[in-house]
């Protein structure tokens, strides 16, 4: 068919333009299944490889169809199990989910695998914090127990973690029309039916419960640490699945090797599988989440206080939806909201430190941090290595402590207030672009507000 070629002609010129991984990963699937009025309609197997592609090739796939085909204007994508016809795929991309629905499908707890169906991977947003851990989702999602197992992912509360292992959940049930036996559960939960089965001599029924799945997913593993009955049934149920090439996904708040208690030969099993980290989102992630969040609820919120929410709320994702959902009720309850209004929001929701902070502290934070001494700090050297934690410490003196810029000189070694005000202007114009920068900046904040 002449698609097909068309189509056939412009995929190997795609591939020598974007990596091959890239390439596997989200078009070796693809196909043009229609073209009209210089409009190309390219199906993609799921809902997240067709965002991926819209975001990330869409220039690309445009020039390379372009050049083949003059009369190309634009692409549209859709989502195709197999062959689906195009009129069926057309009334899918006007299938769009209304607002109440929404909130119904929160309350949709799917009694047999305990997935909630509003965390899907069509409203995870790709940023580069997580980029790795999607793809490999997506990977595991294509193909069950055999590519990545286990697939274990950590990051920091709030991240995400949740959201990506039930997505995963959710679209494996989609993708295999329910041929797939999907089990989700919390380690809480695990460790509660192993309780209950010991206590009550039900052990047979936990059995076949979790080892009759495909796929197990098990949230929070932190958790099951030390427990020993939880973790010697856990490390059974583990090998049963594992042997029988069924897929276990993991999270946890932290890398295997560091959850204190658990079991080496547990930590070892998991470190064979696949590790993937959510890290902290940057401020380009954290804009796209709320304009994303924004239009989800039909809300209309001005740029500058979108930017200024994405620019404070930092570490947490939930919080950022907190802080969201609370502007949007303000701005409805009285039809219009300041920027002044969503700062105090901001100020309420997130969690702020509380106690005294002196400017020593910093100091010794950023030194441990970047593992010098206090006194490189305050002393007059000019290699790169103390430079930047110099800056980074004048930084935090204006943002933690609201120093005054002769202050900040005179503490780091009787500095000139200009230098302070370089380094704090240079620094908050760098933190929103530098990933590198920013995750630094979040860990010495750690150290601070620990100590
Ligand atoms: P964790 O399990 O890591 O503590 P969650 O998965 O519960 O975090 O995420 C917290 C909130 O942030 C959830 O409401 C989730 O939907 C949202 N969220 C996290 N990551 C994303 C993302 N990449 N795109 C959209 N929403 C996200
Ligand atoms: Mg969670």
């Amino acid at each position: 068919m002449e698609f097909d070629q068309l189509w056939q002609n412009a995929l190997s010129e795609i591939e020598l333009q974007i990596s091959r991984p890239n390439y596997v990963t989200w078009l070796k699937n693809s196909h043009l299944i229609d073209k009209q009025d210089g409009i190309a309609l390219v199906s993609l197997p799921n809902n997240f490889a067709k965002e991926w592609v819209e975001n990330k090739y869409y220039k690309v796939i445009l020039s390379v169809l372009r050049n083949l085909d003059e009369s190309t204007k634009k692409i549209e994508f859709t989502v195709t199990n197999k062959q689906g016809s195009a009129d069926n795929l057309k009334k899918k991309i006007s299938n769009t989910v209304s607002k109440s629905q929404l909130a119904f499908e929160e309350l949709k707890i799917d009694p047999e695998t305990n997935l909630n169906p509003r965390y899907n991977l069509s409203s995870f947003v790709v940023g580069k914090s997580n980029e790795l851990a999607f793809a490999a989702a997506s990977a595991v999602i294509d193909e069950i127990g055999r590519k990545y197992n286990p697939f274990f992912i950590y990051g920091g509360v709030g991240l995400g973690k949740t959201h990506l292992i039930q997505g995963i959940g959710n679209e494996i049930k989609k993708k295999y029309d329910n041929n797939v036996r999907v089990k989700y559960v919390s380690s809480e939960k695990f460790t509660n039916d192993v309780i209950y089965g010991i206590r009550n001599k039900r052990m047979e029924d936990m059995k076949e419960k979790y080892r009759n799945v495909d796929v197990l997913i098990i949230d929070d593993i932190q958790f099951i640490g030390g427990k020993t009955s939880t973790e010697e049934e856990f490390f059974h149920t583990f090998n049963a699945l594992y042997e029988n090439n069924k897929q276990i996904i993991i999270s946890s708040d932290r890398p295997p090797k560091f959850i204190p208690t658990l079991q080496e030969r547990l930590s070892s099993r998991f470190e064979g599988g696949m590790l993937a980290d959510i890290g902290y989102p940057d401020y380009e992630l954290r804009l796209a989440i709320l304009r994303t969040k924004i239009q989800d609820r039909g809300a209309d919120l001005p740029e500058n206080i979108v930017e200024f929410v994405a620019n404070k709320v930092q570490k947490n994702l939930r919080e950022l939806e907190g802080v969201l959902n609370r502007i949007i009720f303000y701005q409805q309850a009285k039809s219009g909201i300041s920027l002044r209004a969503v700062e105090e929001i901001v100020n309420e929701t997130i969690q702020q430190p509380t106690k005294n902070i002196n400017p020593n502290q910093v100091i010794k934070a950023v030194a441990d941090y970047f593992q010098i001494s206090p006194n490189d700090l305050t002393g007059r050297c000019r290699q790169k290595s103390v430079v930047e934690p110099r800056q980074v410490t004048m930084y935090l003196l204006r943002d933690i402590l609201g120093l005054s810029y002769p202050d900040i000189g005179l503490k780091l070694g009787k500095r000139d207030h200009t230098t302070a005000i370089y380094a704090y202007s240079k620094l908050s114009g760098e933190i929103n672009k530098n990933q590198d920068l920013n995750q630094k900046v979040i860990a010495i904040k750690d150290i601070i507000y620990k100590e």
